[in-house]
C-alpha cells in the first residue's frame, strides 16, 4: 500500500512505526479526527512482552478520552493503597491511601493491571475504526522529507508515500537514530529481576489489593495482583553499574536473591516462589529539546524512554499521542479556516507545524517525568544515613501533604481534558 484517501485535503496516511501503547493510541487518538493511519509494526504479531502495569490516574485520564477507559478499568485492580516498606527494618515508610478523596481529587483511581489488557483495549478499538490500516512484520528502517509529505522507507527495502512519520518505535527507536543521531539508549546501570507468580504459589500474607514496595540499599522490590487474582506481577529491581547485558536473559533464583543478603524475610519469602526470572538492563534517554524533523515526530519511549521508578513511561506515551492528535486537529481547523492546506500540499504543512506545537506542549512534562523517574534513584535506593534520612522524611509526611506533591503528575492536563 502506498496510497491511502483520507479526505480533508489529504492523500496520504500519516504512518506510525511501532505498535506498542503509544503507537496505537495515537493511532486511535488521529482516527477518532478522521486522519488516516497506517500503523507498522515490526513484529509478525501486536502483543506487549513483560507482565505488570501500574495505569496511574493520568494514564486513565487518557484511555477515558480514547473511549477505552471502561474496558481498562473493567480488567484493572483498583488499588487501595501505595504502600513502602523498608527493606532493612521491614517497617512501613510511607501509606498513601487511593480512597474516594483521592480518586476525587485526580478524578481517576490508580489501577494495576496486566499489560496486555491495556494494549489489547486499544488493539481492539483501532481494529474497529475504518481510518486504521495495520501492518505486521513491517519494519521501518528510515525516511526521507520531501516536498509533499515523507517518504517512509522499510527494511525490506520497499518504500511507500505518507503524509507524515510518527516514530513510536521505542526505546531503540531507527527514527530516531536518523533524526537525532544521539546512539543507543544508555543503560541506567540497574537490572530488573521480573517474574510472574500464580496466585496459588504466592503467600497468603503478601495477596493485597494494592502493590507492596520494599526498598532498600541499591535495590527495590515491587509485586502486585493482575488479571482478578489468577497471578501476581513481580519485579526486583538491583543498581549493579552494569549498563551493558543481553537485552532479556533467563536467571536463576540463586543469582537474583544473591543481591538481597541483609533484607528482612518478608519481601524475600515472595522472592523465593518464582522457580526462573527473566532479567532485563534497565535504559532510559537522556532529555533533548527536539523531537521533530518537519512532518516527522517521536512520541513515547523513542522520545523520552525513562527509567520506570515512578511508573509512568506508558502513561507519558499515552498523553504524547492525545496531545498530538489534538495539535494535529487544532492545526488543521485553523488552517481550514484560512484557506490554507488545500488538496495537493499533501498535509506536509499541517504536520510540520502540528508537530512543532505538540513538542511545544509535551516536552517540557514529558522531559520533567523523565528526569523525576530518575531521581527517585536516590530515594528508592539510599544506603547508610541517606538510608535514615529517607525515611525520616517520608514519616513526616501527612496524606495531604503526599497527595499534594501528586498533584502536577496525576492531575489531568489540559489537552487531556478539552
Ligand atoms: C520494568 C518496567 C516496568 C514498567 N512499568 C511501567 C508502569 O508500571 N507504568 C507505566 O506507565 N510505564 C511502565 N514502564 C514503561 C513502559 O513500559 C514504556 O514506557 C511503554 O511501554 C512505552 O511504550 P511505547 O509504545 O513508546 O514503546 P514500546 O512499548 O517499546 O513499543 C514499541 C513498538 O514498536 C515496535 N518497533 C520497534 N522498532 C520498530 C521499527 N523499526 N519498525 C516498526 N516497529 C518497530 C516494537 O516491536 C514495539 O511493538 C515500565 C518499563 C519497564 C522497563
Amino acid at each position: 500500500m502506498s496510497q491511502h484517501s483520507g479526505g480533508m485535503g489529504q492523500t496520504a496516511p500519516i504512518v506510525i512505526a511501532g505498535g506498542g501503547i503509544g503507537g496505537l493510541a495515537c493511532a486511535l487518538a488521529l482516527a477518532q479526527r478522521q486522519f488516516p493511519v497506517l500503523l507498522l509494526e515490526q513484529a509478525h504479531e501486536f502483543g506487549e512482552i513483560g507482565l505488570g502495569l501500574q495505569v496511574a490516574p493520568n494514564a486513565l485520564h487518557v484511555l477515558d478520552a480514547l473511549g477505552v477507559g471502561d474496558q481498562a478499568r473493567h480488567q484493572a485492580l483498583l488499588i487501595e493503597r501505595m504502600r513502602l516498606c523498608d527493606g532493612v527494618t521491614g517497617e512501613q515508610i510511607l501509606d498513601i491511601a487511593c480512597d474516594e478523596s483521592f480518586r476525587q481529587r485526580y478524578g481517576n483511581p490508580y489501577a494495576v493491571a496486566h499489560r496486555a489488557d491495556i494494549h489489547g483495549a486499544l488493539l481492539q478499538a483501532c481494529r474497529a475504526l475504518p481510518h486504521i490500516m495495520l501492518r505486521n512484520s513491517a519494519r521501518v528502517a528510515g525516511y526521507i522529507n520531501t516536498e509533499h509529505g515523507v517518504t517512509v522507507q522499510l527494511a525490506d527495502g520497499s518504500q511507500l508515500q505518507a503524509a507524515a512519520l510518527i516514530g513510536a518505535d521505542g526505546v531503540h527507536s531507527a527514527i530516531r537514530r536518523q533524526m537525532l543521531d544521539d546512539g543507543p539508549p544508555r543503560g541506567c546501570g540497574a537490572l530488573i529481576y521480573r517474574a510472574s507468580i500464580p496466585a496459588a504459589q504466592m503467600p497468603r500474607q503478601h495477596q493485597h489489593p494494592w502493590p507492596t514496595l520494599w526498598v532498600g540499599p541499591g535495590a527495590h522490590i515491587i509485586y502486585y495482583p493482575v488479571r482478578d487474582w489468577s497471578m501476581f506481577n513481580f519485579g526486583a529491581t538491583v543498581v549493579t553499574g552494569q549498563t551493558e547485558a543481553d537485552e532479556s536473559s533467563d536467571a536463576a533464583p540463586a543469582e537474583a536473591l544473591a543481591h538481597f543478603p541483609d533484607w528482612v524475610e518478608a519481601p524475600l519469602t515472595v522472592m523465593r516462589v518464582p522457580a526462573a526470572f527473566k532479567r532485563y538492563v534497565i535504559r532510559q534517554r537522556e532529555p533533548v529539546e527536539r523531537w521533530c524533523d518537519g512532518a516527522v515526530t517521536l512520541l513515547g519511549d523513542a522520545a523520552h524512554a525513562m527509567v520506570q521508578y515512578i511508573a509512568q513511561g506508558a502513561a507519558m506515551a499515552l498523553e504524547d499521542a492525545l496531545c498530538l492528535a489534538r495539535a494535529a486537529e487544532e492545526v488543521r481547523s485553523q488552517q481550514t479556516h484560512s484557506g490554507a492546506n488545500q488538496a495537493g500540499s499533501g498535509g506536509h504543512a499541517l504536520f510540520d507545524t502540528a508537530f512543532a506545537l505538540y513538542q511545544q506542549r509535551r516536552l517540557p512534562r514529558a522531559t520533567r517525568v523523565q528526569l523525576s523517574a530518575f531521581a527517585m534513584d536516590t530515594l528508592l535506593h539510599a544506603r547508610g544515613p541517606a538510608r535514615l534520612a529517607r525515611n525520616d522524611i517520608f514519616a513526616g509526611r501527612s496524606q495531604a501533604e503526599n497527595l499534594a506533591r501528586l498533584d502536577w503528575l496525576y492531575a489531568p492536563q489540559n489537552y487531556v481534558t478539552i
